[in-house]
């Protein structure tokens, strides 16, 4: 059982204004795994304010001060890395490979590509008459969601601590361990008093105090569109910045001179990663009508051998975070029956042998763009195979969305995966996979507004200053 009732505040622990306790739910077994505190509005002020008096100083730190810094973070996440991946697994039961694995690798990438970027920075630029000066935007409150729990968090903390703000994370009720034991690193790395500080709790308590507050610059947000839209109004009064990061419904495209049977295996396989809870997931697969059946069955060949379990076993796939997400995800599933989609694999239900626990088949639809379970994120793993006639059918489709995050290309002829790739209204999209630390990510339409990771992460926490009139020293 894990006791984490306790916030980071000013370089302390510290027991919440008023107590109040919430248990943790592991969603593998629905038991209790643990207990959290939930703050109150009271917590969010001590440690705006704690974050205030530390950008006094930590925002005229030095390139070099906050490199050894993030350098001395690195070694302690190293050290630790394993324990983060087991509270990952705990809490919103990812497989112990993917939790010990790609998980916390993300949190490690994203921490690098931050020192890496530092190092050559240019905080500052001559332009003709006018000094240009990237300064840190000041106090940020950082609130994320429980699906990539430590990508969420490192690709706003590392950026933010880099550019020489300050900070107070809000992790999510579903996923708080991972964020404990962060906060934990962050202290042993030696983060001055101040600089970072977590306080744990509702999203409509402390998130809603955060976006609110006087002293906060800035928001980042991850997670639902319908949060992303209450937190901008709750940001209006004080116009501070707010970077979005929402939902998707990305498509993946098939093209004809593609090898259809190993891109839709790919495909299905990867939208039931981390049970699909991932919100660039290539949800909406997009294959040539004319081979349908081909497709029909490497699909549902592909869900067929995702195995899913206990996280602790070897399996592909565990369960989705909670009951509730679970219940949500049946809802979908029925919907797609019931608008006439056909069911090529899954369905409704727990996998055969599995009673507990929040466990859902790899379900594989073949339906129409127009279809409820084409159009909104399910955030599951349910995939939907849409036929298309040509190109431009295909990009047609892709773009017919509310939703803008990724995309994926698949084919033999690069310049014609390019020139898709062009006409796609998308934040991100990958040609034949790939992955690439120092790309931008962050969506187009109601995919959000902000772009993270490598570079264009650092500008989420910078204001930029013009001083005209200093022409650049003899
Ligand atoms: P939510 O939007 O419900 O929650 C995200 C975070 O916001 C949580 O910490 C939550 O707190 C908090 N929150 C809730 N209400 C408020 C509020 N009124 N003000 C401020 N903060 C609030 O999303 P989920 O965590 O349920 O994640 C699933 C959704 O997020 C999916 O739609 C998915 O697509 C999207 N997402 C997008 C990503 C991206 O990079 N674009 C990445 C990951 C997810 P609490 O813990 O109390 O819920």
């Amino acid at each position: 059982m894990r006791n984490y009732t306790q916030f980071y505040i000013d370089g302390r622990w510290v027991d919440p204004v008023t107590p109040n306790t919430a248990d943790v739910i592991n969603p593998a077994t629905e038991e209790v795994s643990g207990t959290i505190s939930l703050g109150s509005p009271a917590d969010v002020d001590a440690a705006v304010a704690a974050a205030r008096r530390a950008f006094a100083t930590y925002g005229e730190s030095s390139v070099k001060e906050r490199l050894d810094l993030l350098e001395a973070i690195q070694a302690e996440y190293l050290r630790r890395e394993t324990e983060l991946g087991e509270a990952i697994m705990e809490e919103m039961g990812a497989p112990r490979g993917l939790a010990c694995g790609f998980h916390t690798l993300l949190g490690k990438g994203h921490l690098g590509t931050a020192i890496e970027v530092l190092r050559d920075f240019k905080f500052e630029e001559q332009r003709g008459v006018t000094v240009i000066r990237k300064e840190p935007i000041g106090v940020c409150g950082l609130i994320t969601p429980w699906n990539w729990p430590m990508n969420q968090t490192c690709v706003k903390i590392f950026p933010a601590l880099a550019a020489g703000c300050t900070m107070i994370l809000k992790p999510p009720q579903l996923a708080p361990y991972s964020a404990q034991i962060l906060a934990e690193i962050l202290h042993d790395a030696g983060v001055p008093a101040g600089v970072f500080n977590m306080v744990q709790g509702q999203g409509s308590v402390i998130g809603a105090a955060l976006s609110k507050h006087e002293d906060v610059d800035m928001i980042s947000f991850t997670g639902s569109e319908q949060v992303g839209v209450q937190i901008q109004k709750d940001a209006a009064d004080t116009v501070k910045r707010v970077g979005l990061e929402l939902g998707g419904k990305s498509a993946w495209i098939v093209l004809d001179d593609a090898s259809l049977a190993a891109n839709v295996a790919s495909a299905t396989a990867g939208m039931m990663g981390n049970s699909g809870q991932t919100c660039s997931a290539g949800s909406r697969l997009l294959v040539p009508a004319a081979r349908l059946d081909e497709v029909r069955k490497a699909a549902a060949e592909a869900a067929g051998g995702v195995t899913v379990g206990n996280p602790q076993g070897e399996v592909a796939m565990g369960p989705v975070v909670s009951k509730s997400q679970y219940n949500i995800i049946q809802q979908y599933i029925e919907q797609g029956l019931a608008e006439g989609a056909e069911l090529i694999t899954g369905g409704l239900g727990r996998p055969d042998g599995l009673d507990k626990g929040w466990y859902v088949k790899p379900t594989v639809f073949v339906g129409t763009n127009d279809m409820v379970i084409s159009r909104e994120e399910i955030f599951g793993p349910v995939l939907v195979i849409i036929p298309y006639t040509d190109v431009d059918d295909a990009v047609r489709i892709a773009n017919d969305s509310n939703f803008g995050l990724g995309g994926y290309v698949s084919g033999e002829d690069l310049e014609a995966c390019r020139a898709i790739s062009r006409r796609l209204r998308t934040g991100a999209i990958w040609v034949n996979g790939g992955f690439d630390f120092h790309a931008p990510f962050g969506g187009y339409k109601r995919s959000g507004n902000g772009r993270e990771w490598g570079e264009h992460g650092f500008h989420e926490y910078l204001e930029v200053k013009s001083i005209i009139g200093l022409p650049a020293p003899a």
